[in-house]
């Protein structure tokens, strides 16, 4: 069983998939695979050069992500196109990656996903899990841990999927709002859920069958 752990800009993923890895669960990051599909010599990085030119890279030939994100932030067709580039490849090496999490030997492992929902990743895992910490709390943990001020991390926060649609696409909420010990005892708690559920073989929803 693989669950995906999803939530917007500093929500807690990374944290939270550490709290589950200390009880041996692993992960695949989904942000690395992001970056290995726009490494030199891809497939994506050439299309990417040939769209956008010089301007979105460094001297060495690799990409400007600074300067590729202003392009897209300010462009939603840019963004668009950009997706429709770099989505597909990096659902395709996940699957790969996921497979062989699966046949490994824990129980369940984690899909870590800023864009579980956003990207197709969804139909990868068995269940979505969103981290959920109110916007307040996320705007000053974005800026207490980026170079960046709280206009800018509102505005990030804001281009986002909303958090209320997140949450309606949850099977599974973990609310990082408060402490750090509070958070890995609710995922303790989702741990003895998890492998209780990876136990038991997929059953159709049968509710209302005769
Ligand atoms: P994400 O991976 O979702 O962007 P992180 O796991 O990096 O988020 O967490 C964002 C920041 O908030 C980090 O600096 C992290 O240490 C901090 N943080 C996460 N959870 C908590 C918590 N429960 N209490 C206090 N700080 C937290």
């Amino acid at each position: 069983m693989i669950v995906g752990v999803t939530g917007g800009i500093a929500s807690g993923k990374s944290t939270v998939a550490r709290a589950f890895a200390s009880l041996g669960i692993p992960w695949v990051d989904a942000d690395d695979v992001a970056r290995e599909v726009v490494e030199p010599g891809e497939p994506a990085l050439a299309e990417i050069a040939e769209r956008f030119g010089a301007r979105v890279l460094d001297a060495d030939g690799r990409l400007n992500r600074r300067a590729l994100r202003e392009i897209v932030f300010a462009d939603p067709q840019e963004r668009r196109w950009l997706e429709s580039v770099t989505h597909p490849r990096i659902r395709e090496r996940l699957m790969a990656h996921l497979e062989r999490l699966q046949a490994g030997e824990a129980p369940y492992g984690l899909l870590v996903s800023p864009l579980l929902f956003e990207s197709g990743q969804r139909e990868l895992v068995a269940r979505a899990l969103v981290i959920d910490v109110p916007e307040a709390v996320q705007i000053a943990r974005t800026a207490a841990r980026d170079d960046v001020d709280e206009a800018q991390a509102r505005a990030i926060v804001a281009a986002q999927l909303p958090r209320a649609e997140r949450l309606a696409r949850a099977d599974d909420v973990l609310d990082n709002g408060g402490s750090e010990a509070e958070m890995r005892r609710r995922v303790a708690e989702l741990d003895r859920r998890y492998r209780e559920l990876a136990t038991q073989p997929a059953t159709p929803n049968t509710r209302g069958a005769p």
